[in-house]
């Protein structure tokens, strides 16, 4: 087992070695946190890319589902954590989230629409087609399905009642933007 010590020695060089080619990381060496929060990077250049392929390779549609669900739970957890904030600081839930998304570089999102409990959200940006579009020139269908199970997990939060989702429109497939619905079951 390594003591303190033999850690810190282990710390030490590794910045050591990463500074002869890349310069501080803005965002603090080792263990990142933001917000009081402990994050990791991954680069586009791979996630969620294989991740999305290899999931679609075993499970078919249903790997989307999986990616979609696990998106809908961080955007509820999104939800409760981030509606204090929006109260004390009375600012919209739904510009603070859009605000949090450009924070943390998942993509610039903006409510464009709301009418009788449907949502239309358009995202710029979005990290998953960034991720396929890097990596496979893009797609011939929609693959935002993390961001929208998040965007799901936040509208039925916020409207309280269930929602139905789909992606219209998608940077991958060459769109300017990606477009989501949301009508309510
Ligand atoms: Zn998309």
């Amino acid at each position: 087992m390594l003591d303190k010590r033999e850690i810190k020695e282990i710390d030490d060089n590794a910045r050591k070695i990463i500074r002869k080619f890349a310069p501080e990381n803005p965002c603090g060496e080792g263990r990142i946190t933001l917000l009081k929060r402990r994050y990791v990077m991954l680069s586009t250049d791979y996630f969620p890319f294989d991740l999305t392929k290899d999931l679609e390779e075993i499970f078919g549609v249903a790997g989307d589902t999986l990616l979609f669900k696990g998106g809908k739970s961080v955007g509820t957890d999104i939800y409760e954590r981030y509606h204090d904030l929006a109260e004390k600081y009375n600012v919209d839930i739904r510009d603070l989230i859009s605000a949090v998304g450009y924070y943390f570089g998942w993509g610039t999102g903006k409510v464009v629409e709301r009418k009788d409990g449907v949502y239309k959200i358009h995202m710029y940006d979005s990290f998953e087609a960034d991720s396929f579009i890097k990596r496979n020139g893009g797609a011939k269908k929609p693959v935002c399905h993390f961001l929208r199970g998040v965007l799901s997990g936040l509208v039925e939060s916020i409207e309280k009642r269930e929602y139905k989702s789909k992606e219209t429109k998608c940077a991958a497939m060459g769109d300017e933007y990606c477009e989501f619905i949301f009508e309510p079951k």
